[in-house]
């Protein structure tokens, strides 16, 4: 089997995989063959990858290749070329993509998008949704502290005392999590509040103050993610916010209820009452955005307060994400790749027939089905 890496498209600094993973593959008896420059913009360069036994080609050579590893998916035009049973890895949003779905479907392409491996303890290792809110909650605070007027930490100096700055993480996942950790360490005084009780304890072991409104519905039926929430919560749950954000300098938005757009969580009043000088991350800008102003992939400023939507912090960290990215797909890929280096789709595995969106002419993750197509009988 041949792995096709492709380079991304412009404005994408990541990679899919560094050549430390494609030695992995390599190693595997699996040939790889890497676009030209594919790791230039994640400082690998051509010869890095030459060097681990990669042949370097042009993109018309690389999209031959047996199985196709990207992050974004390649052009329409580019997919309407492929051949019948070629293998497509990216990430591509199916449920927000019927139009790609339905091309992969009736070119017979069999696709597989990593945003949709399962969140399963032993699909962890090759969930790039949480490398990558990793990589964003930690960017985020970074960002707000390169942003804001005011020092992170405490400082007794000479010329008088600084007091900490205060941080507001809203939602306390994968991403509000990362985000705590990094303001903590950064030595501000943090708080978060996130609508499932168990948060509650990671919170706290971080060192933040949790803050809780009470009459969340339960989430046990869930898996563990969150619900939508009554309208009372709703209403309870922004006041309370409200008043906290009055009070902080730094809020960073991370809330989300997946396949859903963000639950909108600061309000246009609640902008209005922050202090001027106040910074606001919101990392949901994509799905919405968690404050009423966030514009997607802008800074604006709204009553003195800076609003940042940018949807891919990870880009701004090429090596770490691609680090962390390429060891997802080693270890996903590695559950179909035979000791001969060939490929072996094996359907009895969970988290291979859940993440394949598209094989032979059929839907195969059943979520993608009931989403997109719910009265056919496909597969
Ligand atoms: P996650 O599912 O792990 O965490 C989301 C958290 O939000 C959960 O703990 C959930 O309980 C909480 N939540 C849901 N509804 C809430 C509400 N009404 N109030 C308070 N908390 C609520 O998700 P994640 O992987 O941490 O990702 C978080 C967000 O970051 C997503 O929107 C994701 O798309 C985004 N993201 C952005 C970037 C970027 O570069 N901007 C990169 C990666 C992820």
């Amino acid at each position: 089997m041949t792995i096709g890496l492709l380079k991304e498209p412009e404005g994408e600094r990541r990679v899919a995989l560094l050549p430390e993973s494609v030695k992995i593959f390599i190693d595997l008896k699996v040939k790889v063959r890497v676009e030209t420059q594919a790791g230039e913009t994640a400082f690998s360069s051509d010869e890095n990858y030459q060097a681990v036994g990669a042949e370097i080609c042009s993109r018309s050579e690389t999209l031959q290749s047996d199985l196709l590893l990207s992050i974004h998916t390649p052009s329409e035009e580019e997919i309407n070329q492929l051949k019948k049973g070629q293998v497509l890895v990216c990430q591509f949003q199916p449920l927000s993509n019927k139009d790609l779905v339905d091309q992969l479907l009736e070119l017979n392409i069999t696709s597989f998008s990593m945003d949709n491996v399962p969140r399963t303890t032993r699909a962890q290792s090759m969930d790039v949704l949480s490398s990558m809110a990793t990589v964003a909650g930690y960017q985020a605070v970074l960002t707000a502290a390169n942003q804001s007027p005011r020092f992170f930490p405490m400082f007794m100096t000479a010329a008088g005392s600084i007091i900490p700055s205060k941080v507001l993480v809203l939602g306390a996942g994968v991403a509000g999590l990362q985000a705590i950790a990094t303001a903590k360490r950064l030595g501000a005084v943090v708080e978060a509040f996130d609508v499932r009780a168990a948060a509650e304890e990671e919170v706290k072991s971080l060192g933040a103050k949790f803050v809780k409104v009470e009459g969340a519905k339960d989430e046990a039926s869930a898996g563990g993610y969150a619900v939508e929430q009554s309208e009372e919560y709703k209403a309870k749950q922004q006041e309370l916010i409200q008043e906290h954000a009055k009070k902080a300098n730094i809020i960073i938005c991370t809330a989300q209820i997946p396949g859903r757009k963000a639950p909108v969580l600061i309000t246009k009043e609640t902008v209005e009452a922050m202090a001027p000088g106040s910074v606001i991350v919101d990392l949901a800008a994509s799905s919405g955005g968690n404050c009423e102003l966030t514009e997607d992939n802008q800074t604006c400023e709204k009553y003195g307060v800076k609003i940042i939507g940018n949807s891919n912090l990870p880009s701004s960290m090429p090596i770490d994400a691609s680090k962390m990215y390429g060891k997802n797909m080693v270890n996903f890929l590695k559950l179909m790749i035979t000791t001969e280096g060939e490929l072996n789709l094996n359907w009895e595995d969970d988290i291979v027939a859940n993440t394949c969106v598209t094989h032979q002419g059929n839907v195969m993750s059943s979520r993608v089905k009931s989403i997109l197509y719910p009265t056919e009988k496909v597969n």
